[in-house]
């Protein structure tokens, strides 16, 4: 009799955010990533929900990278009881630790806005740093009952791997969120051998025509020339990781080369700033190239023209700084933190421009911009949006439609079901129909709270 197990699709199923899911057999249960569910608000209501098993009797929790709908509610967890293993990559620990700080401070305002107590405090922060362990990538960790975990670089952000688990010669891989053609990082490793693959589709149904580097980087340089012509501001909403260290050594080059002309720089995040930081201490985790180049001691984040911004008032100086100008400011959807000020500022200005470089998730204020709307709420007040919205999402650090099909079949003939999550319905269902299409193998697009049995 084969051994069967049961995967558990308990978040990040149907839709982006939240990812986890729970592996379970009669003899071990394990956890994959638990994340924030993010929409309007920087956290839905979800994330006030009971777990749907008992966090203290899980052993092991593995986490795919440090992105916050991957990791945001592991204090959470910690607090009502989990006390087993966290398990990542050093970079992925290293990069975890502000955005949870971080995160801890959002999510406070919020509860306190909608009357509820905060989701977790400090203290179940470091309680979750103090059980966690770190595993470099392509080594094997024996977790109990002849379980092997391994961690393949997914190629998405720093440190950001894609869980192998292997039991009895049964190999399931849990990707995370999978990345292609990035400016730091190396390829992404093979998924060889997989027998299933859970497997992320924020653009499964989408095709990145600007992906290519060189298509990226002239439409990143046109923009802000157009700009600058008209004598305007680009604001760019980014993410904090990984996103705003693309942008900033992509505008390093640029102005290096006198290909833009020499205009002010900033950085409103102090968050972005720390993990800018967090990104020059690990210096392995980028391309061969730029590693060697880290660790002789380059910033390759830093030029003359640039600034972090820290306080309120800076950031409000900044605004004043005359035009041309760049400023890039969290978060990455609009949906909070101080690039709704700027964006008060200047999406009622005719000679602006508003540069999205990262996923809009639905509900956010990001999606309503690049849907065309002509007025946004912010803070209560009613905005005109006058400026140009433009989107360049070659930078996105998620592969596209195409490349995941590509991906998928890279498992090769072992392959015999892959479940499409991380994506919304009609992104993950339009993926699951193509990998049964191109590829013959099932797959199937499961909905938060389904679970399935598999043969591991
Ligand atoms: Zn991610």
């Amino acid at each position: 009799m084969p051994r069967m197990s049961t995967v558990h699709f308990f978040g990040g199923a149907g839709s982006v955010t939240g990812s986890n899911f729970l592996l379970e057999s009669s003899d071990v249960k394990l956890l994959i990533d638990c994340g924030l569910f993010q929409g309007c608000d920087f956290c839905g209501h979800a994330n006030w929900d009971v777990f749907p098993y008992d966090p203290a009797s899980l052993p092991v929790l593995i986490v795919t990278h440090a992105h916050i709908d991957h990791v945001g509610r592991i204090p959470r967890l910690v607090k009502e009881g989990f006390r087993g293993r966290i398990i990542s990559t050093e970079a992925t620990r290293a990069l975890a630790e502000p955005l949870l700080f971080d995160s801890m401070e959002i999510l406070s305002e919020e509860a306190n806005r909608h009357g509820r107590e905060p989701l977790y405090d400090e203290r179940d922060i470091k309680q979750a740093l103090s059980l966690w362990e770190e595993l470099p990538y392509r080594t094997t960790l024996d977790l109990p009952v002849f379980v092997e975990l391994e961690f393949l670089d997914a190629g998405h952000i720093l440190g950001s791997s894609m869980a192998a688990l292997t039991r009895g010669g049964r190999r399931i891989i849990f990707t995370g969120d999978l990345g292609g053609d990035s400016l730091l990082l190396p390829p992404r490793d093979s998924v060889l051998g997989a027998n299933y693959l859970v497997m992320e589709s924020v653009y499964g149904d989408r095709t990145h025509t600007d992906a290519a580097p060189s298509v990226r980087r002239a439409k990143l340089k046109g923009v802000i020339e157009e700009t600058a012509q008209r004598g305007g501001e680009v604001l760019i909403p980014a993410f904090s990781t990984e996103r705003t260290q693309d942008i900033l050594f992509e505008l390093r080059e640029l102005f290096a080369k006198k290909e833009l002309p020499a205009m002010p720089v900033f950085v409103d995040s102090p968050l972005a700033e720390e993990i800018t930081r967090a990104f020059l201490k690990n210096p392995s985790y980028f391309k061969e190239d730029i590693a060697a180049r880290v660790a002789g001691g380059e910033n390759i984040f830093s030029f003359p023209n640039l600034s972090f911004i820290r306080t309120t008032s800076e950031s409000r100086h900044s605004m004043r700084e005359p035009d041309p100008k760049i400023i890039i400011a969290g978060s990455g959807m609009s949906n909070g933190g101080r690039v709704r000020s700027h964006e008060r500022e200047i999406l009622p200005k005719e000679t602006a421009t508003l540069l999205i470089v990262g996923y809009q998730a639905a509900g956010s204020l990001g999606r309503e911009l690049i849907e065309g709307t002509r007025h946004v709420m912010i803070d209560g007040e009613r905005i005109p949006v006058r400026c140009r919205v433009e989107q360049n999402l070659g930078y996105s650090a998620h592969l596209d439609g195409p490349h995941l099909l590509e991906f998928a079949a890279e498992a090769g003939e072992s392959l015999e079901r892959a479940f499409v999550v991380m994506g919304e319905p009609a992104s993950a269902g339009f993926l699951a129909q193509r990998i049964r299409d191109r590829l013959g193998v099932d797959a199937i697009a499961p909905s938060a709270g389904e679970h399935t049995l598999i043969e591991w």
